[in-house]
């Protein structure tokens, strides 16, 4: 069947929220996707910083197929071997103390905001608690998640969304501080904002955060789903910058693949108890085998390290690129392997040109360009990559 055959079935069915590129993927292999058509696509987009290894890693499979030949699922009213691995793995890596295993990354966001609320009403006996959030902040699609995203578009057609929510400006320490009352329970932010363009924070924005926080016993949450599990440069972006959240949230490449998020807490920030919170699939087996064989494979194959070395030589070239097509090229920034360029062009007229070359690449916003490929991507991936983009720059003839 050609892949028109699939995409028809497709649009006759699904509902319609996604203006999606058009192509049929058939299986993966390393870095490359090959399609229905036999087209093989070197990857810089891994499902959207999800495939951290790679397709086809053979000890992650491994563990995926075992365990669903062995137990796919139990209640969360019992334990099971994987979940308690897992956990013990994810809490000690991330040096946080308690974690929340979700089906999501907008599930993970929930939990963080109910914990930031059960806090401030354990501690006020209230319910009228208030949230700072960013502007051009993206942290989900669920209500409490999207209550919190920064982009009003998003919200809009949704409103009422839940309450007591105020933006600042991510960066602008003064407009957070402008932003605190008694009601305050929690700060959420992205350590690097995704999808509102690849915007790091910077080291004075998010030190004085955390200070603002400790001085008004305020919950700081950092969302990590993109920005968490290695992509730049350490597990978690927030340890480059001296600081620890009270919640973090984590998902996208945590099960590289499967469907797993998590939120984790501090001791201190552990206030949901029996009754308050819950999830029939969250942390079963099947996903927590494939979280402890991620972290696994993180150390043995030394998935952070190549993050360091390919991290740096993404950014070597991308500014060479930008000293190349200065007129189309306007910016660049980013961290590890979560880099982005910014367009004076539409990023997706970019991107479609890209894939007629065999490349893979993805928006964050109109005019951003997105580098998120799979962890283990070489040196060679990168000039392959920036040899493809730099002959669609060129076709510009700008
Ligand atoms: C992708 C993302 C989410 C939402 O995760 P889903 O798994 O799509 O629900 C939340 N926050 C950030 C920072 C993200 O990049």
């Amino acid at each position: 069947m050609d892949k028109k055959y699939y995409i028809d079935k497709a649009e006759g069915a699904l509902l319609h929220t996604y203006n999606r590129y058009q192509k049929v993927w058939d299986h993966g292999e390393g870095v490359y996707l090959y399609d229905t058509d036999g087209g093989k696509y070197l990857d810089f987009v891994a499902g959207i910083a999800v495939f951290a290894l790679g397709y086809g890693n053979e000890k992650y499979n491994k563990a995926i197929v075992s365990q669903a030949e062995k137990l796919l699922h139990t209640s969360n009213y019992y334990y099971s071997v994987p979940m308690a691995e897992a956990a013990e793995k994810i809490t000690k890596a991330s040096g946080m103390d308690r974690v929340f295993f979700t089906n999501s990354g907008a599930e993970a966001v929930e939990g963080a905001l109910k914990t930031a609320r059960r806090y401030y009403y354990n501690k006020t006996g209230k319910a009228d608690s208030e949230i700072i959030a960013m502007d051009h902040s993206f942290h989900g699609r669920t209500m409490g998640a999207l209550s919190v995203t920064g982009k009003e578009a998003y919200r809009a057609p949704f409103e009422p969304l839940i309450g007591g929510v105020v933006f600042a400006t991510f960066n602008d320490l003064e407009s957070v501080k402008a932003k605190i009352s008694d009601k305050t329970c929690a700060i959420i932010m992205e350590t690097v904002q995704g999808e509102g363009g690849i915007y790091p924070a910077t080291k004075e924005f998010l030190q004085g955060v955390r200070k603002l926080c400790d001085e008004h016993d305020i919950l700081l949450i950092l969302d990590e789903i993109q920005c968490g599990m290695g992509r730049t440069g350490t597990l978690y972006a927030f340890e480059q910058y001296g600081v620890k959240p009270d919640v973090l949230t984590t998902a996208k490449a945590l099960g590289c693949g499967v469907p797993v998020g998590a939120f984790l807490t501090t001791e201190k920030a552990a206030a949901l108890v029996p009754g308050d919170h819950g999830s029939t699939y969250g942390g079963n087996p099947l996903v927590t085998a494939a979280v402890s064989a991620v972290l696994d494979i993180f150390e043995e194959e030394k998935i952070i390290g190549n993050v360091k070395q390919s991290g740096a030589y993404l950014f070597e070239k991308l500014e060479e690129l930008k000293a190349k097509f200065p007129n189309v090229i306007k910016a660049h920034r980013g961290l590890g392997l979560m880099q982005g360029i910014e367009l004076s062009v539409s990023a997706r007229d970019i991107i479609n040109k890209a894939m007629k070359n065999g490349l893979l690449l993805i928006n964050a916003g109109d005019t951003v360009i997105r580098f998120v490929p799979p962890l283990v991507v070489s040196k060679a991936d990168i000039d392959a990559m920036i040899g493809i983009l730099s002959g669609v720059l060129e076709g510009l003839n700008l």
